[in-house]
């Protein structure tokens, strides 16, 4: 049996960020998960950082994560490929160029610097877009992670950090009892804690139970695609105004085409399995938006699951009724913002005047 003074349950964006900024900070932390680092949703995402696509509340919280994956080589790690790019969001009709002024009216309130730009601005921006679109708006602030690097950087820098790192620790039980929490695994570890905090992702309403408190935690199964290498047919981030796009090309030459067209999964089950008929729609979209597109073909097919709470807004902070017990999920563009909800949730537990009243999980309790 080990003890430790903070116990994360689950290595995600989340649990991981918020581990690396504890132990920067002095504190012995341990992070569990049932599989390992970054394999989750953290490890599968389209890595996209725009603010096009991220909820107007959430903007001020995506922009300080964007400036974090904008200097991993300070905090976090040379290990992961991170790259700035233009980011445009392209209306095709009078509707969507409508739809494009109100939300990015909205997302400017928030703080985004978002701006509408001329359809022959769009294409002096990015000439490989298509010609048919009436106008789009321009974010500087946009770029991309290859997020399969996530798990290797992270891991990386909490050994260097000292963060007892504990995969294939599926947490099935926990007891509190003498201001201890203790955490049981499915096949029998123990590990004594004084802290708790439940990062589960998608699983945050099976962890909840585990304290028998209820929140219904929605399961996203998301899909994305992924093209051969070509030579290169874009120098943006391409989005649309319905919401429905996020494309971008790799160093490598390969595109990635998601943009939340969804596929078939549960979270209980851990199942995922693909919707023909929603690939076909998000590759068409993505032909439509870069007409080069055509000319390559798919090399790959994954899904992720992704957690979403009833107001699609995130939880984070302080579980009530419990001494040192914390969460943090549920994030809309989580990736993008993760490392300094993270951060943010240290602060708090370190002390710090931090105000995560927006957040909080007893709206649903
Ligand atoms: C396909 C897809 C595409 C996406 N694209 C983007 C994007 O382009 N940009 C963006 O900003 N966001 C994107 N997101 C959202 C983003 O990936 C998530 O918001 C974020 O990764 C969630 O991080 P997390 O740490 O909360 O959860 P996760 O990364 O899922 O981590 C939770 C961890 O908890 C572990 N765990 C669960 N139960 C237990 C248990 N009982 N015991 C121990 N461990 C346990 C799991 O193994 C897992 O590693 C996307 C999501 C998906 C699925």
């Amino acid at each position: 049996m080990s003890k430790t003074d903070i116990a994360i349950i689950g290595g995600g964006i989340n649990g991981a960020s918020t581990a690396l900024e504890l132990a920067k900070n002095g504190l012995k932390v341990t992070l569990l998960d049932k599989h390992s680092i970054c394999k989750g949703a953290s490890g599968v995402n389209a890595g996209t950082l725009t603010m096009h696509m991220t909820r107007a509340q959430l903007i001020p919280y995506a922009k300080k994560g964007w400036e974090l994956w904008m200097s991993t080589n300070k905090w976090l790690s040379k290990d992961i490929d991170v790259e700035k790019r233009n980011g445009l969001c392209l209306a095709f009709t009078e509707d969507e160029e409508k739809l494009l002024n109100e939300r990015s009216k909205i997302r400017k309130e928030y703080g985004a610097d978002i701006e509408i730009i001329s359809k022959k601005e769009a294409l002096r921006i990015d000439p490989n877009i298509n010609k048919n679109i009436k106008c789009a708006a321009f974010c500087a602030m946009d770029g991309y992670v290859s997020a399969n690097q996530t798990g290797y950087a992270y891991s990386k820098a909490l050994k260097e950090h000292k963060v007892k790192i504990l995969n294939n620790f599926e947490v099935t039980e926990i007891e509190f009892s003498e201001n201890n929490y203790t955490i049981l695994s499915k096949t029998g570890e123990k590990l004594i804690s004084k802290k708790l905090i439940l990062a589960t992702g998608v699983h945050l309403n099976k962890a909840l139970e585990l304290l028998n408190i209820k929140v219904n935690i929605k399961c996203l199964p998301q899909q994305l695609i992924v093209s051969e290498r070509m030579p290169k047919v874009m120098d943006t981030v391409i989005t649309v105004a319905n919401g429905k796009l996020s494309l971008k090309q790799f160093k490598n030459g390969t595109v990635l085409i998601g943009g939340g067209w969804p596929g078939i999964g549960s979270a209980e089950e851990n199942f995922t399995a693909t919707k023909s008929e929603n690939l076909i729609g998000n590759m068409r979209l993505a032909c439509h938006a870069i007409p080069k597109l055509k000319r390559s073909r798919v090399a790959r097919v994954w899904l992720g699951l992704e957690a979403e709470t009833d107001d699609a807004m995130p939880i984070i902070g302080e579980l009530p009724d419990f001494n040192n017990a914390y969460i943090i999920g549920s994030i809309h563009s989580g990736y993008t913002s993760g490392p300094y909800m993270g951060k943010l949730l240290a602060k708090k537990i370190l002390g710090e005047d931090v105000d995560l009243s927006l957040f909080d999980i007893k709206r649903f309790l």
